[in-house]
């Protein structure tokens, strides 16, 4: 039972930041690379979990963006810490399992630990994608009382398969955000990261937001930035970020990451909860337990 009175603990908006990942994912997923007018024509507003889509997902299915995350989270867990073969290892697996999609620069960066044991892919133009922005939440939950090893652990993961400081400043900007809203640190704080990412590098403006919600790294970025601050419940948020279109599931997966850190799980609307598949929502829910036990050993003595 949720007692809607009391203040949010660390698992409940751990929980929340996982499982409203998996239902940004599954939310999205029907409507990926659709436009905005797209979306309205065929939908009005898309605000169930109606699956279907180019990859003809079932209601509540989620697919590569969660299933990465899982794949990082259980490296973590089997590891009983870090080992980052023990992480390149877990996406081949995922890999050769066949899943329902992998994004280019992502297949390749795990070709390449599976041809030549590479832990690292070379700086490339091409590479700033939001692949390696949507699977890091596991290495938050395992790092939230130590923000050295959140910075480390989140660029050697992303090296697998992206490296581009695009990437690199996105996806580290998210984590710090996540973990400053899983220790309660709220919109202020997170406010404050991204004003910082914003400043270093420009190319991040999201003020006036442009509208695009491309895999590209910077738009899912101030796709997810701007609806985040300019939203003010789980359920808006997600909603309007998934009615962008675009990358909807991989930017729906990532704003569920950070709304369901700020508002909790308790926020998660039922009705999207509900049709999460089982196996997929189980192993979220261990995770997340297995990965704040794992951040007990990281607590600065
Ligand atoms: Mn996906
Ligand atoms: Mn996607």
């Amino acid at each position: 039972m949720i007692d809607h009175d009391q203040p949010l603990s660390l698992r409940e908006r751990a929980r929340g930041a996982y499982l409203g990942l998996a239902v940004g994912d599954a939310l999205g997923a029907p409507v990926e690379f659709m436009t905005r007018s797209e979306i309205a024509a065929a939908h009005g507003v898309h605000r169930r979990m109606t699956g279907g889509g180019w990859l003809r997902v079932r209601p509540g299915q989620i697919t590569d963006d969660t299933q990465m995350s899982l794949a990082l989270g259980d490296a973590i867990v089997q590891a009983q810490g870090w080992d980052l073969r023990t992480v390149a290892e877990h996406f081949l697996a995922w890999m050769r399992s066949k899943p329902i999609d992998i994004g280019h620069t992502c297949r390749r960066g795990i070709v390449n630990f599976m041809h030549q044991g590479a832990l690292e892919v070379p700086y490339e133009e091409g590479a700033a994608g939001n692949g390696v922005a949507m699977r890091n939440l596991a290495v938050v939950l395992y790092t939230v009382h130590s923000e050295a090893d959140l910075v480390r652990y989140t660029l050697e993961q992303g090296h697998i398969t992206h490296n581009h400081p695009l990437s690199d400043e996105a996806t580290l900007a998210l984590a710090r955000m996540t973990r400053a809203l899983l220790r309660g640190e709220g919109l202020t704080a997170c406010k404050t990261i991204a004003d910082d990412l914003v400043t270093r590098m420009p190319k991040f403006r999201y003020v006036p937001y442009p509208h695009r919600a491309s895999g590209y790294v910077v738009d899912t970025m101030q796709t997810v930035l701007h609806y985040f601050f300019n939203t003010t419940s789980f359920e808006q948020c997600l909603v309007q970020t998934v009615n962008e279109g675009g990358d909807a599931d991989t930017n729906g997966a990532i704003v569920g990451m950070l709304a369901g850190a700020l508002y909790g799980e308790r926020a998660i609307p039922d009705l999207w909860l509900r049709p999460l598949e089982r196996e997929s929502r189980l192993r979220v829910e261990a995770q997340v337990d297995a990965l704040l036990t794992l951040a007990e050993n990281l607590k600065p003595r």
